[in-house]
């Protein structure tokens, strides 16, 4: 799939913005606060519907207008696919239109433009908290698995009603009575998110050890383990008893969760482990060796993803490459020779003979 021009009104800090993109690698060269970043969330907003760096629709919109408008030409699926994203700043919902027809949802638009997001935190993304690595596998997922998306904004939707029950319910007791339904449904969803997770990080397992392998030269064996809720023993299962081991856990976890008021259990804290030679990264792995193991595990997600959909994803390098040493630059740029990348950075040095590059200052484009 290719991103072949990109159209801008009052998104972020761009004004006006019509750009036309190269296929293989676009370099987005600028200072500090010019816009680079901004551009690449355009470019994810356009094909997902989400932002990277914002759950609020509104900031995407320039500071102090009504509406952004982010629209696209994409070559993919075979045929050219125009897509258009009207933003507002008030509360009036956002519209969606591919090749001027209106649309419902992101769901629509699955698979028109598939991206692959890599910034400097993703280097330490085997060392912090799990909510890093549950951002992973569920960016991939929702862009692969429509219906994986479907079930995540569902459990999400009935894990907040219920914690504002376990809230609430001090000064309304009879909130309690609801409690159970609630839990039934967060344990069937949450089953359904289990069994699409256990295949995802299985896949992405086998795709990064072999990554992993040429890139450390054989030295090491790359390993990555799903974790879910303990009474899970085989997250394979059909989710029939997945649900009834949710079910189990959460039961056993119904008193606690009262004291605490908070949702305790269940798929929302799920995580995974990655090793390498069977040590973990994230207790023992050495800077290089967290560095390293995490390139590889972004170039798998790529990796899965064109194998999954057939078409090679979009790939957002933002500032990546200048945070590594020369080795670790080139492992990655070997690795994306296919399909279209951009990369931003403030000094392209050696970056330059890649491909187009793109001078970017204060939300325009500097013609060369
Ligand atoms: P760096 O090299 O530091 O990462 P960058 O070129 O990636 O810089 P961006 O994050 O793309 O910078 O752009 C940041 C600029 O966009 C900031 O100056 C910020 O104030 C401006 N900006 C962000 N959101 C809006 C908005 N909704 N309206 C107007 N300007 C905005
Ligand atoms: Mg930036």
């Amino acid at each position: 799939m290719n991103l072949e021009s990109i159209q801008l009104h009052n998104f972020r800090n761009y004004r006006e913005l019509t750009l036309e993109f190269a296929p293989g690698v676009n370099l987005l060269v600028g200072d500090n606060a010019q816009g680079k970043t901004n551009l690449l969330e355009a470019i994810g907003y356009l094909g997902s519907g989400k932002s990277f760096r914002t759950q609020k629709n509104s900031e995407l919109v320039y500071l102090g207008e009504d509406f952004a408008e982010v629209k696209g030409s994409v070559y993919s699926q075979e045929r050219n696919q125009e897509l258009r994203w009207l933003l507002f700043s008030g509360q009036r919902p956002r519209q969606l239109y591919r090749n001027g027809v209106k649309k419902k949802s992101a769901a629509d638009i699955s698979g028109v433009l598939n991206t692959v997001l890599f910034c400097p935190e993703d280097l330490m993304v085997l060392k912090g908290g799990s909510a890093a690595r549950r951002r992973l596998g569920d960016n991939s997922l929702c862009q692969l698995r429509p219906n994986y998306e479907a079930a995540l904004t569902e459990y999400n939707r009935i894990l907040e009603q219920k914690s504002r029950i376990l809230k609430d319910r001090h000064e309304n007791p009879a909130l309690l009575e609801i409690l159970p339904e609630y839990n039934t449904r967060l344990c069937q969803v949450g089953a359904l998110l289990i069994s699409y997770r256990a295949r995802f990080y299985d896949a992405l397992s086998k795709a990064a050890k072999t990554c992993h392998e040429s890139f450390s030269g054989g030295k090491e064996e790359f390993f990555l383990s799903y974790k879910t809720v303990s009474t899970v023993e085989d997250p394979f299962a059909p989710v029939k008893d997945l649900t009834d081991r949710l079910l189990a856990h959460l039961e056993s976890h119904y008193r606690a969760e009262l004291e605490s008021s908070q949702c305790l259990t269940g798929p929302h804290k799920d995580d995974f482990d990655v090793t390498l030679s069977g040590l973990s990264v994230k207790a023992f792995g050495s800077q290089g060796q967290t560095r390293t193991a995490a390139i590889s595990l972004k170039i798998a997600q790529r990796a899965l993803m064109h194998k999954e959909s057939g078409e090679i994803p979009v790939l957002l390098l933002d500032d990546v490459l200048s945070e590594l040493d020369p080795g670790r630059q080139d492992f990655v740029l070997n690795q994306i020779t296919d399909g279209q990348v951009f990369i931003t950075c403030c000094e392209p040095g050696r970056f330059t003979k890649l491909g187009k590059t793109i001078q970017i200052a204060n939300g325009k484009i500097m013609e060369n």
